[in-house]
């Protein structure tokens, strides 16, 4: 066979073969490579062996004993549950598996094992879906000599000791041919070890020391990738040349002497770093981000005008129509003394008015709000100067891809709500300029949050709501969450829900009803109705989840609050209070019912109001993976980085990547890159 190189094919590998291969890619590894950075899950390690008469709840540990039964039954729910019994002379430990036919096959009474994983306690200690090991005479040998030997994430048809002998035959086969492409200086000021001491390292690790220092190298390394990577192109666009506006505005300035207050600094300093960009050769790629209510929409309005004024279209897309609708109402409301034209370009819209617009947009150049119907294929843009887009992680990333194609080299603003603290901001949108707004308009009062937890408080929290309606004349909108939109069950129950609360505790109120499958008109007219005199109190679903602005309401109370997320009760929040008079958010969830980290939200959304601040505990709760998962924020999977332990890992990356720039040495690291660019369509933020 001829020498393995690191893109080879897993199968090629020997002792691999098609099958297995198959089995392999189930775990993400197709190449050579991919299983030299394939991270074991757990290491098995004589310290960590422990006497079942020793355990502690909650410990994760590794014990070694012999099988005395095994067993596979049925729930009364119809989940087969398979147990083993172990047995190591000190005590007893169930190993538990759930719906996994294949694993009764793996055991055999009698037989001397390891078992991996956390503590449990369930009439007896347990491990549910531990990891286990059969370990020869000669590999426990090993062991009990303080060698410590990796155990993988396994799929069907992959056996502990397989995955071994092919890591360790790739190994032998390819690391003495890997060429370490970090310059030796940068390794010594940083502290890495060598790349094949890592990767070795993190297969194989001679103590515990070691993995940690492999682990360290190959994150340091995973996020110099990334970031090197988002420089390069982003120098590589600075290339092409954008549209360079005039961006002495009369119509900005008009209409920023129209407003009935005055910009905050932080705004104005947003504004400043705006204009640059839109006057400079180059085209804009900026993120906007700034709390719930901070004001973006004027931004993104001065903006808009600043282009219309050099005769080009503005855009302003958002991820609803609900949402697309609100921001048409309020920059009509803006520009009411301009006279600037500005069209609304949603999906339900009927095909004669469609034509219509569409042919005045071909004769005049204004503000377009839309939804994703913009990105249809037959609306043309002439003309498109600048698009900006309305709360980003809601928006997959082609879609933002293919709004800019609609224009050559478009200003593109990015504006969130979700904010990420900013050093994260800076490395994971590298290629994205990041604007910030961080100070509120003055006279905002933070709403008053209570997380209501008992059913029997459920009835106070209604009268009280009546009362504030009857007496102070603010208006309150209920929130029942929906599973699905598309869900007719959940859709039956909210109306009945709606049915009831209109019944029994406001049926002297004027009450509308909201939700996500009413037709366009319907929804605009309730919005509407909320807006004017028509309601007191609006129940709705998700649908006005963000950039709702209804300016006396004053009182929101979000039935099921642990169905949400934390931003997403944050962003509900943002929309009450902003009259500058008391506001009131009330959670209802019923403590007994709900999930320990459900809690942790509620009551942190009691203490904490400031959006930068609960992102951070938001990444905390969720873990970065989940945080940063491709559809929040357009984010790449990291493998060794964790945004939150590694943090102070960040500036030093950043140091490397400019030294890298500076001295010309980026083809050295062309091969990963390359590997990157093929996977970053979904980092292709902006
Ligand atoms: P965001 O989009 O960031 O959530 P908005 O732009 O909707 O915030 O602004 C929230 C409210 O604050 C709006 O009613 C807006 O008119 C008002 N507002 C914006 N900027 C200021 C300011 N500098 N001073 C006072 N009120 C402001
Ligand atoms: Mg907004």
């Amino acid at each position: 066979m001829s020498a393995l190189s690191l893109d080879d094919s897993i199968q090629w590998v020997s002792g691999v073969g098609p099958r297995r291969a198959i089995s392999l890619a189930r775990c993400g590894i197709q190449t050579v490579r991919d299983f030299l950075y394939f991270p074991p899950r757990r290491y098995l390690d004589r310290s960590d062996i422990k006497l079942i008469g020793d355990l502690k709840v909650g410990e994760e540990v590794t014990v070694e004993g012999d099988i005395i039964s095994v067993n596979s039954r049925k729930s009364s729910r119809n989940t087969l549950i398979t147990d083993i019994v172990v047995y190591d002379g000190t005590g007893m430990i169930i190993g538990r598996w759930f719906n996994q036919e294949w694993v009764k096959k793996q055991f055999e009474k009698g037989s001397h094992l390891f078992l991996s994983g956390k503590v449990d306690y369930y009439r007896g200690f347990q491990i549910i879906n531990p990891d286990y090991e059969f370990l020869t005479e000669e590999e426990k040998e090993l062991i009990h000599t303080g060698r410590i030997i990796p155990l993988y994430p396994l799929s069907k048809g992959l056996g502990q000791r397989f995955m071994r002998k092919t890591i360790s035959n790739i190994l032998n086969e390819v690391l003495n041919k890997l060429e370490d492409p970090m310059p030796q200086g940068i390794i010594k000021k940083h502290n890495l070890i060598p790349l094949r001491e890592a990767l070795h390292s993190l297969h194989f690790p001679m103590n515990k020391e070691f993995i940690k220092r492999a682990k360290k190298r190959l994150a340091f390394d995973e996020l110099l990738y990334l970031q090197l990577f988002l420089t390069l192109r982003k120098a590589k666009r600075r290339k092409h040349k954008g549209k360079s506006f005039n961006v002495e505005s009369t119509l900005e300035k008009k209409f920023l002497s129209s407003l009935s207050f005055k910009l905050t600094n932080s705004q104005k300093k947003v504004i400043s770093e705006i204009k640059r960009d839109m006057q400079s050769p180059y085209p804009m790629n900026r993120l906007l981000q700034g709390d719930v209510g901070s004001g973006k929409t004027v931004i993104a309005i001065a903006a808009m005008l600043i282009a219309v004024n050099n005769g080009f279209h503005s855009v302003l897309m958002a991820p609803t129509e609900v949402l697309a609708y609100q921001h048409f109402f309020v920059i009509s409301e803006y520009l009411s003394s301009l006279s600037v034209p500005f069209w609304l370009l949603v999906g339900g819209i009927n095909p004669l008015e469609k034509k219509e617009m569409l042919s005045l947009i071909h004769k005049k150049r204004g503000i377009i709000v839309g939804t994703h119907a913009l990105l249809e294929e037959n609306v043309k843009i002439p003309d498109l100067g600048l698009v900006i887009i309305d709360e980003q992680h809601r928006f997959g990333v082609t879609q933002r891809a293919k709004i800019q194609r609609k224009g050559r080299e478009v200003e593109t603003l990015v504006m969130t709500a979700t904010p990420i603290p900013r050093t994260l901001a800076l490395s994971v949108y590298g290629e994205l300029d990041v604007s910030t707004i961080d100070e509120m308009p003055p006279g905002r009062i933070t709403p008053v949050s209570k997380w209501v937890r008992k059913e029997e408080k459920r009835k106070d929290v209604y009268n009280w709501v009546h009362k504030e309606v009857r007496r102070k004349g603010v208006k309150a909108y209920i929130v029942l969450p929906l599973i699905e939109e598309s869900d007719k069950m959940d859709l039956h129950s909210i109306e009945k829900e709606a049915e009831i609360l209109k019944n029994s505790f406001f049926s002297d109120l004027k009450v509308g009803v909201l939700h996500g499958r009413m037709a366009r008109a319907e929804k605009e007219e309730i919005m509407n109705g909320f807006r004017g005199q028509q309601f007191d109190i609006l129940i709705t679903t998700t649908v006005i989840e963000v950039g709702i602005d209804i300016p006396r309401a004053n009182v929101m109370v979000v039935e099921n609050a642990d169905r949400f997320g934390l931003a997403d009760l944050h962003q509900l929040r943002g929309r009450i209070g902003r009259a500058g008079s008391k506001s009131y958010f009330i959670m209802v969830s019923l403590e007994e019912n709900i999930t320990n980290n459900a809690k942790d939200r509620l009551s942190t959304l009691e203490k904490i109001s400031d959006g930068f601040k609960l992102a951070e505990v938001d990444l905390r709760l969720r873990g970065p993976g989940e945080f940063f998962g491709t559809r929040q924020h357009g984010f790449p999977d990291f493998r060794f980085f964790d945004p939150l332990k590694d943090r102070s890992m960040i500036g030093r990356v950043r140091n490397a990547v400019s030294e890298i720039i500076l001295n010309g040495w980026e083809d050295r690291f062309n091969d990963r890159i390359r590997d990157i660019r093929k996977g970053s369509e979904f980092i292709d933020v902006g």
